[in-house]
């Protein structure tokens, strides 16, 4: 584990003292970027819903917009792993939404493949899901991080492709290891966008005898919107 003030240095070295959102002077965020990411949970479907998801409704702490999707550009693609510390409470309050007042909760991250660690140099699911963690136990939440699924085969980029071509592309992809999960299953990953990883992840998981029972997420793309009726 890296101590703190060791980040702290090596994060001002690498990125200087500027906000993730803004770039303003700032040692993480700039307390206006603070301000307009702080969570607002809600039901995001994503449309149209794939079926995997009809009992696992998605949560999300933000729209992947504006300031939110600058954080989160920054610690993923920027490899900036600091900023996990301000978006893992948005993930916790995500999960608290999903989560609809389980006693025990197991978060089981979407994982990341070896190649984007290996670009980044950390795993950003998984440290959000385990500072996410972190922050529930602090509110008393009885939560565990189980690293449930693999990848079972190397998939093309998802980048450009529509919601039909991406199921098709991940199909299979991911596999459940076989590991005991306590009380109700959250999937959690950073950005929900068509929902076909999930669907995959539901799929995986449910081969191996597992109901997942909601999905937490960062952010969800603005095309995910509750249910009008
Ligand atoms: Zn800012």
């Amino acid at each position: 584990m890296v101590e703190p003030s060791f980040a702290d240095a090596a994060a001002h070295l690498l990125w200087g003292a500027a906000c993730a959102g803004c770039g303003r002077a700032a040692a993480t965020l700039c307390p206006a970027c603070r301000a307009a990411i702080s969570p607002v949970p809600f039901l995001a479907w994503p449309s149209p819903v794939p079926e995997q998801l009809l009992d696992a409704p998605p949560y999300a702490a933000g729209r992947y917009e504006g300031p939110l999707r600058d954080v989160i550009v920054e610690f993923k693609e920027h490899g900036r792993f600091t900023v996990a510390s301000a978006l893992s409470p948005l993930l916790a309050a995500s999960i608290r939404e999903a989560a609809s007042a389980h006693a025990r909760l197991t978060l089981v991250p979407i994982p990341s493949t070896r190649r984007s660690v290996r670009q980044r140099g950390f795993d950003a699911v998984g440290s959000l899901a385990a500072g996410a963690a972190r922050e529930l136990r602090r509110d008393r939440q009885d939560v565990r991080v189980r690293r449930a699924l693999r990848h079972a085969r190397v998939v093309r980029d998802q980048a450009g492709l529509d919601a039909v071509d991406r199921a098709a592309n991940l199909r299979g992809a991911l596999a459940a290891r076989h590991q005991r999960l306590e009380g109700a299953v959250i999937l959690v990953d950073d950005i929900l966008t068509t929902g076909s990883t999930m669907a995959e992840a539901v799929r995986a998981l449910g081969a191996q005898g597992h109901r997942v029972h909601a999905i937490a997420v960062v952010a969800a793309t603005p095309r995910n919107h509750p249910f009008e009726t």
